[in-house]
């Protein structure tokens, strides 16, 4: 999918210096492996410390795929810090309330209403937009810093010492080309292969047992029936929780575009942002939806079949000879379910440009990186948590606990219509 700025040309705004004016005094040469989110949120906030920054990549070419994601006020309020909020806000749709729907029935069991409270409470919008917007934000923000080298085609295979430079690391390419660096960054997602470079162990990501289907359909057709123009009408994030499964719906790109992810038991999908699924076969797996959802998916011409990894928390994120680290789904990959993989990805990046900034000599390098580790490890490995959690909570099959989840839903619904 493109990104929707005109011309493919994102605006960046001019933006206080992001350190107050500080930089290194001591710039570094660093490897990001991966221009995931993660990997170019990195880029940005370490070329502004300082840096000079080269990113590799394994692809061929850049695309990304049809998708929706939730930009929580954490990670938008990063974004604006960054010269982002004139692009955030123009393919943004801030949803006015959050609501959970019983799928048999379609009754309402929860409602909260957002309004303008996330810009009051938190300073920064929620914010939902297409994948393939915050990916091209990110890739204009980090290719337009100072000292960034960005290569595609670049498939690291390996880490090792700096054969040249005592205490350095290199990568090496799958061509068998090796780059030296005084650090590495390992931002190569859920599958990383610098993972196992890190912990020393190898071991691949566990299926959680789900799948995800995603399908976007046009918001004009919803605008034309009655049963569904509401969901565009009040921009909701709207639930339905169902045993084992779950859908949830937004809209996206100023309205125009409806975001559906589909959460079911996964029978042999892959591991893809790519695979293609069959929309007939979504459409019989959640045909004991209520009406309105079940019209929603009548509109969906294809989709795409996720299957969703994610791993036990790693015993640690840095390397012990402290020059390679990892950040975003190489080393906290978790379930969807509360929506932040990418919001603790855009935060990791964040507090490691903040305390890289402060490098004053290669010396101070692992124990600035411990602290990275150590600044980020509780909070994402409660989110990785939380976010299993919410698989247990959205997916109770029907009977007692699903209607005391429901009735404790009702009860905050009523005092928040006090
Ligand atoms: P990736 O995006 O996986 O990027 C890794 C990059 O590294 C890729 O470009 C890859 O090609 C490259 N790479 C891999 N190996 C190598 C190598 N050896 N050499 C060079 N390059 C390499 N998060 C949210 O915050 N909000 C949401 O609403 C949300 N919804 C989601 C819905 C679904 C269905 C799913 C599956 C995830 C969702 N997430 C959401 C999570 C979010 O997508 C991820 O957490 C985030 O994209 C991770 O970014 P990353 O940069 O760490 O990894």
């Amino acid at each position: 999918a493109t990104s929707a700025f005109p011309g493919g040309k994102v605006p960046i705004d001019t933006v206080p210096h992001l350190y107050g004016g500080l930089q290194t005094s001591a710039p570094l040469h660093i490897v990001v492996v991966g221009a995931g989110l993660g990997g170019l949120s990195a880029v940005h906030t370490l070329a502004q410390a300082g840096h000079r920054v080269t990113l590799l990549e394994a692809a061929p070419a850049l695309g990304d795929v049809g998708a929706g994601i939730q930009v929580s006020p954490n990670a938008s309020r990063l974004l604006i810090r960054w010269g982002l909020e004139t692009a955030l806000r123009s393919v943004a749709v801030a949803p006015e309330a959050i609501q959970f729907i019983r799928y048999s029935t379609g009754e309402r069991v929860g409602y909260t209403r957002w309004g303008d409270s996330m810009e009051k409470e938190y300073g920064a919008p929620y914010a939902h937009i297409h994948r393939a917007d915050y990916h091209a934000m990110l890739l204009q923000l980090a290719l337009s810093a100072p000292g960034v080298t960005f290569r595609l085609n670049a498939m690291v295979v390996d880490v090792q010492p700096d054969p040249e430079a005592e205490g350095g690391v290199s990568v090496t390419l799958a061509g068998g080309e090796v780059i030296s660096a005084d650090m590495i960054v390992g931002a190569d997602g859920v599958k990383s292969r610098l993972q196992a470079v890190v912990t020393g162990k190898e071991s691949s990501p566990e299926p959680t047992g789900d799948a995800a289907y995603r399908a976007i359909i046009p918001a004009d057709v919803m605008l034309a029936d009655p049963d569904l123009k509401g969901f565009v009408e009040e921009p909701n994030m709207t639930g339905w929780m169902a045993p084992g499964r779950h859908l949830m719906a937004y809209c996206i790109r100023a309205k125009k575009e409806f975001n559906l992810v589909l959460l079911h038991p996964d029978d042999g999908s892959v591991e893809s942002w790519t695979a293609e699924g069959s929309a007939d076969k979504m459409r019989a797996d959640f045909a004991d939806f209520e009406p309105r959802a079940k019209k929603l998916l009548s509109f969906v011409d294809s989709t795409l079949n996720w299957r969703l990894m994610a791993r036990q928390p790693l015993e640690r994120w840095l390397h012990p000879k402290g020059r390679l680290v990892l950040l975003g789904d190489s080393c906290h990959p978790m379930l969807p379910y509360r929506a932040q993989g990418a919001a603790m990805a855009v935060e990791d990046a964040a507090v490691l440009g903040a305390l890289l900034v402060r490098l004053q000599n290669i010396y101070q390098l692992p124990a600035l990186l411990k602290a990275y580790e150590s600044l980020r490890y509780a909070r994402c490995t409660e989110t990785q948590n939380s976010s299993r959690l919410n698989q247990h909570i959205f997916h109770l099959p029907d009977g007692p606990e699903q209607e005391a989840r429901d009735a404790s839903m009702r009860a905050a619904m009523e005092l928040e219509s006090i």
